[in-house]
C-alpha cells in the first residue's frame, strides 16, 4: 500500500531534480494515455529524465520522500498504465531517445527506452537487418513502453512478440539501483530469468533505462494477399484454414466490415465496397511465392475475391489499412480497444461472440484481429461525451473477458492491465498466482511507489 507523500517531500524531491515541468496543460497531457481513459485529476509534477543518472536520483529521492513515480514513455498505451491523477509525479523518459550501438555481426541494437520503435529499423535498415516485434503505433511508441508492455504487432505472427526480441536490459529500482537483466548471448539460462519478468511489468518493478534488442535478416522476398468476404466469420474461418495448410505467415490480421468503411472514410480507399470482412496477409523468405501459392489455395473457397501482390508500394497500401485501422475508429467517437486472445481455432467463435455482446449490450463493437495469434482487438465506440470505464462500455468489456475465457483465452494478448482490466484479472490467473505476483512486486519495490494501482 502506498503512502501519500507530504507537500515537502514532493518538494523537496522537484527542488532536487532537474528539468520538471509545473505547467498544467503538459501535466494534464503528460497524465494520459490512449486508452480514452479520463483520470480525475492531473500529476503534480513531469520530471523529463535526460539520463540514466536523471532517474536513479528521481528514483532514490522518490524513495526517500515516498513520492509515487509513474513512468512514461510516448503515452500511446492502451490500458491506461501511463496514466496519473494528483499526489504522483510522472517521469517521462521520452528524452532518452538515443540508438547507443549497431552491431550487425552479431545483430543486435543497444538503444534508450525512448527511442520510438519505428526508428530502431530505420537504423538497422542499412545492414540488411530490422526488429521485429511492430505495433500499428510503431511511428509513435518508445521501446521502454514496448518493453514495458511486452508489445506485439504484426509481423509478430512469425517472429514473437517483445519477450522474443530484447537479449538484455539496465533496469533502475525504486530505491535508485541499477539492475542488469538478461545477457547478450543467444542462449542462457543461469537463474532466474528477471529478463522476462520486467518484460510485460508495465512500469511496476523498475525504469527501464536501456534495452538490448535482437534484430533479424531483412527477408528478401514478400509476398502480399488480400482477400475480401462476405461476412466476418468466412474470414475468420479462412484465417484458421491457413494455420491448418502449415505454413507460417509473417503478417495475418483481420479487419471487418465496420471497421473498413472507418478506415476508407479515413483514407479514401474502397476496401468496404470490396467486402465485409478482410484478411491480409504476408509470406517472406526464400519461400514467399510457395507459401503465398499454398495460402490462396487455403482461402479461396472462403474468400469473395483475392488479390495477390509482390509489389512493395501496393503491399505498403495494403498494410496502411490496419496500421490505420484505430485511429479509424477514433475519429467515430471515444473507443476502448480490447485485447483478448483465443486459440487459433476458435477464431471465428470469438467473432460470432463479439456480434452477439455487441446486440445484446446494444453498444457498438468493430473487430481487428491479429488472426495468427488469435489476438483479437474489439472495439467498443461510445459517444464523445460517453465513458469507457462505466455502463455499457465496461458490461461489453466483462462480457468480452468472460467470452475470451469460455473459449480458453486471455483478457490481454498484448495491451497490459494497466489500470482498465483489473476488475477480471484474478479471474483470470487465480489467487495464488496473483498474491505470489504480489509478492514479487514488493521485493522490487518495497514502499509501493512504481506505478502504483497499476497492472497487477
Ligand atoms: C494507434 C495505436 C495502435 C496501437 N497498436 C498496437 C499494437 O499493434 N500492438 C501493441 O502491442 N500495442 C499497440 N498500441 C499500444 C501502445 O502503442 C503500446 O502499448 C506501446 O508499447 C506503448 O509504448 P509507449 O512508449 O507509448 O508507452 P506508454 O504509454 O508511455 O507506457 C505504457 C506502460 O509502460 C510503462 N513504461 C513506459 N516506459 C517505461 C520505461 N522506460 N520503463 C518502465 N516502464 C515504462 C508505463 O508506466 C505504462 O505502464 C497501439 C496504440 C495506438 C495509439
Amino acid at each position: 500500500m502506498t503512502t501519500l507523500p507530504s507537500d515537502s517531500g514532493v518538494t523537496a524531491l522537484l527542488a532536487a531534480c532537474r528539468n520538471v515541468s509545473t505547467d498544467p496543460a503538459d501535466r494534464a497531457r503528460g497524465g494520459v494515455d490512449r486508452s480514452g481513459y479520463v483520470p480525475a485529476s492531473i500529476p503534480d509534477r513531469i520530471i523529463y529524465a535526460e539520463s540514466t543518472d536523471d532517474v536513479v536520483q528521481a528514483l532514490r529521492l522518490a524513495t526517500h520522500y515516498r513520492v509515487p513515480i509513474v513512468p512514461r514513455g510516448a503515452g500511446t498505451g492502451l490500458a491506461g498504465g501511463s496514466c496519473a491523477t494528483a499526489g504522483s509525479v510522472v517521469l517521462d523518459v521520452s528524452r532518452m531517445d538515443k540508438i547507443l550501438s549497431i552491431d550487425p555481426v552479431e545483430q543486435q541494437a543497444v538503444v534508450q527506452p525512448g527511442v520510438l520503435n519505428a526508428e530502431v529499423n530505420a537504423a538497422t535498415a542499412p545492414y540488411g537487418l530490422f526488429y521485429a516485434p511492430d505495433p500499428a503505433s510503431t511511428a509513435i511508441c518508445s521501446i521502454g513502453g514496448n518493453v514495458a508492455t511486452n508489445a506485439g504487432g504484426m509481423w509478430c505472427a512469425k517472429y514473437g512478440v517483445t519477450r522474443e526480441s530484447v537479449l538484455s536490459l539496465q533496469v533502475v529500482l525504486a530505491d535508485g539501483r541499477i539492475l542488469k537483466t538478461g545477457r547478450n548471448t543467444i542462449k542462457g539460462v543461469s537463474g532466474y530469468d528477471l529478463n522476462a519478468l520486467i518484460i510485460g511489468s508495465e512500469g511496476t518493478l523498475g525504469v527501464v533505462v536501456e534495452a538490448t534488442l535482437r534484430l533479424r535478416p531483412q527477408p528478401l522476398h514478400t509476398a502480399t494477399v488480400a482477400a475480401y468476404f462476405a461476412d466476418a466469420p468466412a474470414a475468420a474461418r479462412a484465417a484458421s484454414a491457413i494455420i491448418d495448410a502449415r505454413i507460417q505467415p509473417s503478417i495475418l490480421e483481420f479487419i471487418d466490415g465496420g471497421t473498413l468503411a472507418a478506415v476508407d472514410a479515413m483514407m479514401g480507399t474502397d476496401h468496404a465496397r470490396r467486402g465485409n470482412a478482410f484478411l491480409l496477409a504476408q509470406t517472406d523468405g526464400y519461400g514467399a511465392l510457395l507459401e503465398q501459392q499454398v495460402l490462396i489455395e487455403a482461402i479461396t473457397p472462403y474468400a469473395t475475391s483475392v488479390e495477390h501482390t509482390d509489389d512493395a508500394g501496393r503491399a505498403a497500401e495494403l498494410v496502411a489499412a490496419r496500421r490505420n485501422a484505430i485511429p479509424a475508429l477514433q475519429l467515430l467517437g471515444r473507443v476502448s480497444i480490447g485485447d483478448i486472445g483465443v486459440s487459433r481455432k476458435r477464431l471465428a467463435e470469438a467473432v460470432q461472440g463479439l456480434a452477439e455482446i455487441s446486440t445484446r449490450t446494444g453498444v457498438k463493437i468493430f473487430v481487428i484481429a491479429h488472426a495468427a495469434d488469435g489476438n483479437l482487438h474489439p472495439m467498443v465506440v461510445v459517444g464523445n461525451d460517453e465513458s469507457i470505464t462505466e455502463g455499457p462500455a465496461k458490461v461489453a468489456l466483462g462480457e468480452m473477458f468472460h467470452l475470451a475465457q469460455r473459449l480458453g483465452g486471455t483478457l490481454t494478448g498484448e495491451h497490459g492491465i494497466g489500470l482498465l482490466k483489473q476488475d477480471w484479472l484474478e479471474e483470470e490467473v487465480g489467487a495464488l498466482s496473483l498474491e505470489l505476483q504480489h509478492k514479487i512486486k514488493a521485493v522490487f519495490d518495497p514502499l509501493g511507489i512504481l506505478n502504483p494501482g497499476k497492472g497487477i
